[in-house]
């Protein structure tokens, strides 16, 4: 027996393997069998060039569990190891500088084992004592056997094994005897080692005999060792897809599309991405992509790796060109990563243009599925844009799909606006916005629907990408002036008479801090009074309550636009009312004021030239008290208006009309307006 010291710069490894690699002490299973398939893989090869002329025979890895004796073993028939190669591969571990990247390292344990040597020390997480019975493939090879029980001394001696290949025997320790479960080992061979290239058995299969569990002593293997990404296109269907996807998603729908990647050259990547079909935007769920090195699990965090748009997706991607044990930083300034990534985003834009080329009806038809992932690329991926300009689709409130170059065509003519703006109308909400969404058809227009998460930014990314074009939502404006054609039409009202109304309808319940009373000639037969939103305040308001700010505008009371379409009938009637009840009192307060401000007028231009220290005190305070008087008789006014727009049923009827019509009249208000209306309804005889 030879005893040693394990070679390394640091004094101690165990400490460092213990204190860094606690996170994820699962992975030690993992390892053992990446290694067991390597020495495999490498012998096939070897067999593969001429070099190992022997029977390659069973290959198949073997774990073995004894709950008993509290051990699992690793057993492989690969290349095996001389005691020479023992001596160079595990006792002088290949890691100057291991305690150096550990340093650096310490907060990203996740990956730095495997890469760097330290693979099949992360056995010594899990167990007490180590023992490698191995037997090198050549020909005149002794088995031997080496110990080490998580310290840096170790023994080697000739040992006995029947043919060449390595067990690795591990002694669980006392803190991990989780490991000991049969479940658990399972568990752990399902997540790493579910689709490797050399058989891994487990236990055996158990069959139903005449109503007794019958131990049929075949092994059971747990992996599939040609996964489907690893197989070429032209020999798989879409069953196949469907059935590999409902493998790894069992509680998944179907999903919408599949796209196999197939690259060698400038690197390495096979894979299968899914566009899954989300059933709600609550559904949504990233990291649903396993990334695998050489079929070896390695994650399924794989920001970073793909584009951000792309993390929706689910599937594999598997890749030895992807740099797995430096940190998420790194990666993402790799350039090899930044190649795979983009090359990515390029595949996924192909494939979708493929189906809509030779499927436009397929790929219609699964657009609302679809338009997530596919707005999220265009938006956040420029690449992607570029690519998906040309398939991406519009849809509007009649349910027609346009691409964007046929939607301009569609609207170029109508809804170009005088000055050559051309104005895309929208409807985030085909229920709540119905009348907008009406009149604007009957003039004609197109109207999109645009109720996605992603839409608000979606408008203003093409907003950004479209010469001249503007978004603007139905109910944003009145009718005529959703695309201004010509300019606008003058009032028929004086400033006056506009400030006089704006009173009435504040007082009948338009009042300031709620709404903007505006006027408009919109035509008698266009509805009297219209509420709308100003695209620009409600935009700033949805996108600041969408980033999760508050901020200035996300603060900003809802208030809403009462247009006043002083051309309708009884708004006239209103006018009239109005003037009947408050033309004199009105007059009389006018006559009031109008010396007082000739007075004030008179002395403001006399004094017009003076500097403010020259006035004469007396002229100021005479200038105040006229200022003064003036105001309170238009305050007067003022009240006397808003008085007569509380009493004044018909203007209330019409505020709450427009209300109702955009569904915000509720509760004392909505039971006051029934009860308005039935008096109003009343046969006027028996009124009284
Ligand atoms: P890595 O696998 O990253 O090289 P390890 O510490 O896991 O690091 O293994 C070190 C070396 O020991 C391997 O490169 C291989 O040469 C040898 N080795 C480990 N396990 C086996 C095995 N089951 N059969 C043959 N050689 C092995």
């Amino acid at each position: 027996m030879q005893k040693g010291k394990i070679d390394v710069t640091s004094e101690n490894i165990f400490p460092i393997i213990k204190k860094f690699l606690y996170s994820d002490h699962e992975i030690f299973l993992r390892e053992l069998i990446s290694n067991a398939v390597d020495a495999t893989q490498k012998l096939k090869a070897l067999a593969s060039v001429g070099d190992f002329k022997g029977e390659l025979g069973d290959v198949t890895i073997r774990v073995k569990l004894d709950k008993k004796a509290k051990t699992i073993t690793v057993s492989d028939s690969g290349i095996g190891m001389t005691a020479e190669e023992i001596d160079k591969y595990i006792n002088q571990i290949a890691f100057s500088g291991a305690e150096e990247f550990l340093e650096k390292y310490k907060d990203k344990t996740d990956a730095i084992i495997g890469h760097f040597g330290l693979g099949f020390y992360s056995s010594f997480m899990v167990s007490s004592k180590v023992e490698i019975v191995t037997r090198s493939y050549r020909e005149d090879a002794k088995p031997v056997k080496w110990t080490c029980e998580g310290n840096p001394e170790f023994t080697i001696e000739d040992s006995t094994r029947e043919g060449r290949g390595t067990d690795i025997i591990l002694h669980i320790n006392d803190e991990s005897k989780e490991f000991l479960e049969e479940s658990r080992i399972n568990e752990m061979l399902k997540k790493y080692c579910r689709f490797l290239p050399i058989p891994i058995a487990f236990g055996t299969i158990k069959e139903w005999k005449d109503g007794k569990e019958v131990d049929t002593g075949k092994d059971k293997i747990v992996n599939e060792t040609n996964p489907l990404w690893t197989r070429k296109p032209a020999d798989l269907k879409d069953e196949d897809y469907q059935a590999f996807y409902k493998d790894l998603y069992p509680a998944s729908e179907d999903p919408l599309f599949n796209i196999h990647l197939n690259v060698d050259y400038p690197f390495n990547l096979t894979g299968i991405l899914y566009f899954p079909k989300i059933k709600s935007n609550f559904d949504i769920q990233k990291n649903k992509i396993q990334l695998f090195c050489n079929q070896v699990y390695v994650t399924d965090s794989v920001e970073g790796i793909v584009p951000e748009f792309l993390t929706l997706l689910h599937g594999v991607i598997d890749s030895p060109d992807i740099p797995l044990n430096v940190s998420r930083s790194y990666l993402q300034s790799d350039s090899n990563v930044k190649k795979i990534s983009s090359h990515i985003t390029k595949k996924v834009a192909d494939r979708l243009q493929e189906i809509f080329k030779n499927d436009r009806d397929q790929f219609e038809k699964k657009w609302d599925d679809l338009k997530l992932f596919i707005n999220y690329g265009m938006i956040t991926d420029e690449k992607f844009y570029e690519r998906a300009e040309k398939f991406a689709m519009f849809k509007n409130t009649e349910g027609k799909y346009f691409t964007y170059d046929e939607y301009e065509k569609l609207i170029k003519e109508n809804q170009t606006d005088k000055n050559k703006s051309l104005i895309y109308l929208y409807a985030s909400d085909v229920e709540e916005q119905y009348t907008y969404i009406d009149g604007a058809k009957n003039r004609g227009y197109d109207v999109l629907i645009m109720d996605g998460q992603l839409d608000p930014h979606l408008i203003n990314h093409l907003e950004s990408k479209f010469k001249d074009s503007r978004f603007v939502r139905v109910d944003s404006d009145v009718i005529d002036k959703l695309i201004m054609k010509d300019d606008k039409k003058e009032l028929t009202l004086s400033y006056e008479e506009q400030g006089e109304l704006r009173n009435v309808f504040e007082g009948a319940g338009g009042e300031s801090g709620k709404f903007w009373v505006q006027f408009e000639e919109m035509g008698a037969e266009a509805a009297p009074v219209v509420i709308t939103r100003s695209e620009f305040i409600r935009r700033m308001k949805d996108m600041s309550a969408m980033s999760g700010l508050s901020g200035y505008y996300g603060s900003m009371p809802d208030i809403v636009n009462l247009v006043v379409n002083v051309s309708h009938p009884l708004v006239k009637s209103v006018i009239e009312q109005k003037d009947q009840d408050l033309a004199a009192k009105i007059a009389e307060l006018k006559a009031q004021a109008e010396p007082l401000q000739k007075d004030l007028d008179g002395m403001k231009k006399a004094n017009e030239k003076k500097k403010e220290e020259e006035i004469p005190q007396a002229d100021k305070d005479k200038m105040d008290e006229l200022e003064k008087s003036i105001q309170e008789l238009n305050s007067q006014k003022e009240s006397a208006l808003k008085d007569f727009g509380k009493d004044h049923a018909l203007t209330k009827q019409l505020i709450d009309l427009a209300l109702l019509a955009n569904n915000m009249l509720k509760g004392e208000e909505l039971s006051k307006f029934v009860k308005r209306s039935v008096e109003l309804i009343k046969p006027k005889s028996k009124k009284k």
